[in-house]
């Protein structure tokens, strides 16, 4: 029995802008597969299939069941909003299919069904900006290294590209849109458009027309589309158009035109095109015709013939191979990153160096000279941000963070690495009076502080029974009491249905506790799948050091769609 994969791209979300194969396909599946927030959002179209839904970044084993499901002989729906081949779930589906040797002939049926992306959504609302030549580029950097996004964002801003930016900024990528923003800045104006939509065609739908320069004052986040204009783009009554070049033949508030219709196709008519191009410089190709647009804004077209416009020599193939060499080089030289060693485990960019810093482990007083030396680093072009993890976020465009980082190391400052690490959240010990147990928390932080793990990792670490500063919720809590140790394990720090912590042991002898948690992350480092939380890894592999899992108890959460 033959199977059928329908893979589905329903559009922004809202009912009128799903197509209609869209919605036909919906009805005629046996089992619906998605993301949760997409299908809440399809919910109204949904009758008696069986749904599959899970959570964000667990496309794969979407893929991978939907396969399944489908090898079984049933129809299946894979569903994305936007379309299901523009960052969505088509291509991952055929890579499962081809690991699996599937091929058209002989495998299951496969039906891609176009959705309206994000980036024509999000076009139709700001009015025009995507009338020439644009590109997509995704700033998420889970699965593409940073290295290549920011050649993309470089060439893009050079080639003059309208851009659309997916996935510009999350809860935790918050550098990726700054250093965007900091490389086309290069390219284009700080005047140049841009659009920044967020939850086009839902409820809460957002839109903001800014400039380039401007763009990083206005919410950003997982929701949001940008759209950055061309140098040809401009602003009109809150709208951004994009003109395509008619006004370089056309004159548009005007009835009669200057070229007749069979002149219009004329070579003669059209300077810019690549057979007027002989030989010549094309630096110096643009710049005439960055004049010649100038001069055609001012409506000089009006009066000219097309024997008046101005020819160019030919551009040759060996002239084209040397700009592309030359192009690359500038793309590469632009983008090349310095990288700067950070307690031996952090590197940073040449422009941006972003850290956290606090007091210490225990301490949570920051001292006047400790703030002032912070505020003078960041001056008026960085900033810091007030984390819920006890650290101060900061972030300062700088050539040298060593520098940094030694000044601020010497006011007595602790700086860590933001991203997968493992961080101790210690309790300040009841204002260092319950001290105790400091010592034990100073050496988990420098056995596997600043640890690199698969997913960022929270110890807390408290110095009573009180666990005041909420060590069980954590990823790994330890509690000094009656001077040993309570450990709990594979708490659910984020999310609706987030849980305390397992209590996995008591009594803890004191020479025992850095050890055992240092081979609890040692482990996870080296067992933890890329993204896995770590109360995920201690649910797969059942046992960490002898302590086994067990199931929390299930609570039943009404699906709503995730307040966006
Ligand atoms: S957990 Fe205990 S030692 Fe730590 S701050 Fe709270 S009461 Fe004080």
């Amino acid at each position: 029995m033959s199977g059928k994969l329908l893979i589905i791209g329903f559009g922004p979300g809202s009912f009128e802008h799903i197509t209609k194969r869209a919605r036909e396909a919906i009805g005629e599946s046996e089992v619906i597969i998605g993301y949760n927030t997409y299908v809440d959002l399809i919910a109204g179209l949904l009758t008696e299939q069986q749904v599959v839904r899970t959570g964000m970044t667990e496309e794969v084993s979407r893929a991978q069941e939907a396969v399944r499901q489908a090898k079984q002989g049933k129809k299946v729906a894979v569903i994305s909003s936007g379309d299901a081949g523009v960052y969505g779930m088509a291509g991952l589906v055929y890579e499962v299919l081809m690991e699996q040797g599937w091929t058209r002939e002989n495998g299951v049926q496969v039906e891609v069904i176009p959705g309206i992306s994000a980036v024509h959504s999000a076009g139709s609302l700001l009015g025009a900006p995507i009338m020439h030549d644009s590109c997509t580029i995704s700033l998420s950097d889970h699965l593409t290294p940073w290295e290549l996004i920011a050649k993309r964002v470089e060439a893009a801003g050079m080639a003059d590209f309208v851009i659309a930016l997916y996935n510009p900024r999350s809860g935790r990528r918050t550098r990726q849109i700054v250093e965007t923003q900091r490389i086309l800045l290069k390219h284009r104006s700080p005047s140049t458009p841009v659009g920044i939509v967020k939850s086009a065609y839902r409820d809460r739908e957002h839109v903001v027309v800014t400039t380039l320069a401007d763009m990083l004052n206005h919410d950003i986040g997982m929701l949001t589309t940008i759209i950055i204009g061309n140098s040809a783009t401009k602003l009109y009554d809150g709208l951004m158009i994009t003109p395509r070049g008619y006004q370089r033949k056309y004159t548009l508030g005007a009835e009669t035109q200057p070229l007749k219709p069979h002149q219009r196709l004329k070579s003669e008519a059209e300077p810019w095109a690549l057979e007027q191009l002989d030989g010549q410089d094309l630096n110096e190709s643009l710049e005439e015709f960055d004049e010649e647009d100038e001069l055609m804004d001012a409506e000089v077209i009006e009066s000219k013939e097309p024997s008046q416009l101005k020819s160019s020599p030919n551009l040759s193939p060996s002239n084209s191979l040397q700009l592309a060499m030359e192009a690359l080089q500038l793309v590469s030289k632009g983008t090349e990153e310095v990288s700067f060693e950070f307690d031996n485990k952090l590197t940073a960019t040449q422009s941006i160096f972003e850290f956290a810093v606090s007091p210490g482990i225990a301490n949570k007083k920051l001292t006047a000279a400790q703030l002032c030396a912070l505020g003078e680093i960041v001056g008026d072009r960085g900033d810091i941000e007030y984390s819920p993890h006890h650290q101060l976020i900061v972030r300062v465009q700088t050539n040298n963070p060593n520098q940094i980082t030694s000044d601020l190391s010497a006011l007595g400052l602790l700086l860590s690495p933001i991203g997968d690490v493992a961080q101790i959240k210690a309790c300040d010990f009841c204002n260092l009076e319950k001290g105790e147990s400091i010592p034990y928390a100073e050496a988990i932080h420098h056995r596997i502080g600043n640890l690199e793990v698969p997913k960022e990792l929270k110890i807390g670490f408290n110095g009573c029974g009180m666990a005041c500063y909420g060590a069980v919720q954590q990823d790994i809590g330890i509690v000094y009491r009656k001077e040993k140790f309570d450990l709990f394990l594979g708490g659910k720090t984020v999310g609706r249905n987030a849980h305390a912590a397992q209590p996995v042991a008591e009594g803890i002898a004191p020479e025992e506790l850095v050890d055992l948690v240092g081979r609890i992350v040692e482990r996870y480092q080296k067992e933890g799948h890329p993204n896995e939380r770590f109360h995920k890894f201690f649910k797969r592999v059942k046992e960490i050091e002898g302590y086994r899992h067990q199931e929390m108890v299930g609570f039943v959460i009404e699906n709503a769609i995730c307040g966006d």
